[in-house]
């Protein structure tokens, strides 16, 4: 009877782990934090709702066809890239000077390889020019003209100022511009609050891991900054149990070290990922006066979506095959997740 039961959590542990899998693949997205509903009209909340379950099925179809966790990623990135209504490719924010400034990187949990760039101009899809990075260089970010060199020696698609100049994101600048002289330089604070940067973490079918992040950055950046979203660690990181993709208030998650920081706490305090989760992005971050969010999954399939900001612009589709899509902060995402039992607030320790 001993040995019976004994055999038997042998085979629960076992089918643990093939659960995992077979719960695979599964995809998350964001496309930034920020979105209050007062700023959200009807018709922008649907053609939201829309590009968002465009770029899940585009990665989930990949993802379904046995297709690396890598390559589901890049296929929504790409889709949420050409999409002028988020911050990322096409519809990227303008810099100080009026100019364009993108960041993206991604990153194989699996074979732990990453690539990123980092301030490029004319890359249609700047998670290709990170992925080639990865895949066809010996380094693992390559920035400015030399990262848009290298696209173009890969074959990238370029594009001209006109592509990924969208009027919205030029009045946003502008808006900046006039606070800017009003007040602070670079502030941007009324805007600061509105991201739009794009992500993905997946899990495919043999339970690998792998997650992308694209951004312009921020509205009103000087020339020259460089967010988290390219920095591996902060804004994106991946290995075999854990991939994260974040987005907000970019120096505060370099200066956590965001997307590690979750992963580590996964990795190595075997913490369920939801509590990792919030403990960087709603306790750490803000401590320290930063604000925004992040997907993250683990290897078993457990999605965490913590923001701190009015709303998140999130989606998420597993083995069942139904995308699931959400903006506003009081929106039932889905993940069906418990909220985490607050852990230890280290906010007044002064960090
Ligand atoms: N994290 C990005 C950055 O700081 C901005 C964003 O998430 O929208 O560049």
């Amino acid at each position: 009877m001993k040995s019976r039961r004994r055999l038997w959590s042998l085979f629960a542990a076992l089918g643990l782990a093939a659960s995992a899998h077979a719960a695979g693949p599964v995809l998350v997205i964001h496309a930034g934090a920020g979105a209050p509903r007062k700023d959200m009209p009807p018709a922008r909340e649907k053609a939201i709702r829309a590009a968002l379950t465009q770029a899940l099925l585009a990665g989930y179809t990949e993802l379904k066809a046995g297709k690396p966790a890598i390559d589901g990623v890049t296929a929504a990135l790409v889709v949420l890239e050409d999409d002028p209504l988020f911050n990322a490719g096409r519809g990227s924010v303008f810099t100080h000077a009026g100019t364009l400034e993108m960041d993206a990187a991604i990153m194989d949990g699996y074979t732990l390889r990453a690539g990123s760039v980092a301030a490029i101009d004319h890359v249609r899809n700047p998670i290709l020019a990170a992925r080639a990075v990865m895949e066809h260089s010996s380094h693992v970010m390559l920035v400015g003209a030399g990262a848009e060199a290298f696209a173009r020696s890969q074959g990238l698609a370029m594009e001209s100022d006109a592509w990924f100049r969208t009027e919205e994101r030029w009045q946003q600048l502008q808006r900046a511009l006039k606070e800017d002289a009003a007040k602070q330089p670079h502030g941007d604070e009324a805007t600061a609050k509105h991201f739009g940067t794009v992500g993905a973490v997946a899990l495919d079918v043999d339970g690998h891991l792998a997650a992308g992040t694209s951004t312009g950055g921020m509205n009103d950046k000087l020339p020259g900054r460089v967010g988290d979203s390219p920095i591996i660690g902060a804004g994106t990181y991946a290995n075999s149990d854990c991939a994260v993709s974040g987005t907000g208030w970019g120096e505060f998650y370099m200066r956590t070290v965001a997307a590690h920081a979750i992963c580590m706490r996964v990795t190595q305090l075997r913490m369920p990922i939801a509590r990792a989760a919030a403990e960087v992005i709603n306790q750490e971050i803000p401590a320290m006066g930063g604000n925004g969010g992040a997907i993250a999954l683990d290897e078993r399939g457990h999605i965490a979506i913590p923001f701190n900001t009015d709303g998140m612009f999130r989606g998420w589709i597993d083995g069942s095959g139904k995308p699931h899509v959400a903006i506003f902060g009081d929106e039932d995402d889905g993940t069906g997740e418990p909220l985490p039992a607050p852990a230890p607030d280290d906010a007044a320790s002064g960090r």
